[in-house]
């Protein structure tokens, strides 16, 4: 059996998946088993966000290994707690944070917080949490309910109650009751279409929601770690959250998650936990990939990698209008709309032939999550091969 053959036997099928097997990478190119390259816009979604092959995160790992990679939480964990320390300090909010090992367990943290609040939190006791239509939160049982694609719930219920979808932040205030205790949102939509949330509109909401007691729940899993220009998309759009949940590009590309929160003691000893979260590989990751990226951000390299990126993309969309409605997107999380959602699947395979990784999102839209340390060259030959797949059309 080749490769594809044992994967297909022995891997159930969850994906559809592109049979490339890559064998080595270097920061946002990539190269498969015939040397063939690529120019890799996604990052694995998101979550490369230091480049494939980075020699800092490979060389923190290995001597890592070479000591402890792993000892439980039920001991002092060193990187972790100064991985806490630095998120804490780079978001600038009075926060804990709690180490799980995907964006879904994080939010499972962060639902938890909330329920946990509304139990100790007066009378009536809460449980609701309202979230957004076309959310993604994950695929655990309860990150799926709370995720508000209808078509996500099709099978696996019963699902747990408590979870109400708005159709747009301006319905959030309509739907809460004496129940309410929480409301989740990303401030930019990723999987649903990469769309942003307007700022003002989200303003206002933290600020109700301050009054009424009601906890502000930020999925950042996505837009966190610098990937929209802030560490926090929550610091660009100007509101203190009382919780915030990061994963993807915190490790540089080891699987952690993050849920943090202003409600400090909110956990006592056994209420939550996990086997592997926040161990010393994923945090040793954590702690030089925020090191990397801190360096991009403050000598200014990230910012103008960002306009570069987006003006490329405006070019695209101009000079396609045929096939586009509009850029859109913030900082790296961009995606163009397309005029007719059946040219999507093309677009995404002609792009792969002429060696360039692109995503989908929604229904008709292209994704652009490049590795945050894209080079320029990088860049002008990503979109010298988007324009090749495109004249094909
Ligand atoms: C990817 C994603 C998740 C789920 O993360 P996993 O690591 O796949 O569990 C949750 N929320 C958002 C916003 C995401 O983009």
């Amino acid at each position: 059996m080749n490769l594809e053959q044992i994967d297909k036997e022995y891997v159930l099928h969850t994906y559809n998946r592109n049979y490339v097997n890559f064998t080595r990478g270097e920061n946002a190119t990539l190269f498969d088993e015939n040397g063939k390259n690529y120019i890799d816009f996604s990052s694995g979604i998101g979550v490369v966000s230091c480049g494939h092959g980075n020699p800092r995160i490979a060389e923190a790992i290995s001597k890592q290994a070479k000591s402890i990679l792993h000892i439980s939480n039920l001991f002092l964990i060193e990187p972790q707690a100064k991985l806490a320390k630095k998120i804490v300090e780079l978001s600038g909010y009075d926060m804990r944070c709690f180490f799980a090992n995907s964006g879904a367990e994080a939010n499972e943290g962060a639902i938890k917080i909330a329920r946990k609040f509304g139990e100790i939190d007066g009378e009536p006791k809460r449980y609701k949490i309202i979230t957004l239509e076309n959310s993604f939160h994950g695929r655990t049982i309860t990150a799926l309910k709370a995720t508000g694609q209808e078509k996500m719930h099709a099978y696996f219920g019963p699902f747990p109650d408590g979870f109400v979808h708005a159709k747009t932040v301006d319905d959030v205030l309509s739907l809460i009751d004496d129940h309410t205790v929480a409301v989740m949102v990303e401030l930019v939509q990723g999987e649903g279409g990469v769309t942003p949330l307007d700022v003002q509109k989200v303003q206002k909401l933290a600020q109700e929601l301050k009054k009424l007691n009601i906890l502000l729940i930020i999925d950042e899993v996505q837009t966190g770690v610098y990937r929209t220009g802030e560490f926090l998309t929550s610091n660009l759009y100007g509101i203190t959250p009382d919780v915030v949940t990061l994963a993807k590009g915190l490790g540089g590309g080891v699987p952690i998650g993050c849920v943090m929160t202003t409600l400090k003691d909110i956990f006592k000893a056994g209420d939550h936990g996990s086997t592997f979260g926040g161990n010393y590989l994923v945090t040793t990751a954590g702690l030089e990939a925020l090191d990397i990226l801190t360096e991009e951000y403050e000598s200014g390299v990230l910012g103008k990698t960002m306009i570069y990126f987006q003006e490329k993309l405006k070019e695209i969309a101009s000079s396609y209008e045929n096939l586009f409605h509009k850029e859109l997107g913030v900082g790296m999380m961009r995606a163009l709309e397309l005029k007719d959602s059946a040219n999507l699947p093309v677009i995404i395979k002609k792009s792969f032939e002429s060696g360039l990784i692109v995503l989908r999102a929604g229904t008709d839209r292209i994704r652009f999550l490049p590795p945050l340390t894209i080079s320029k060259e990088e860049i002008d030959e990503g979109f010298k091969r988007l324009k090749d797949a495109l004249n094909t059309l």
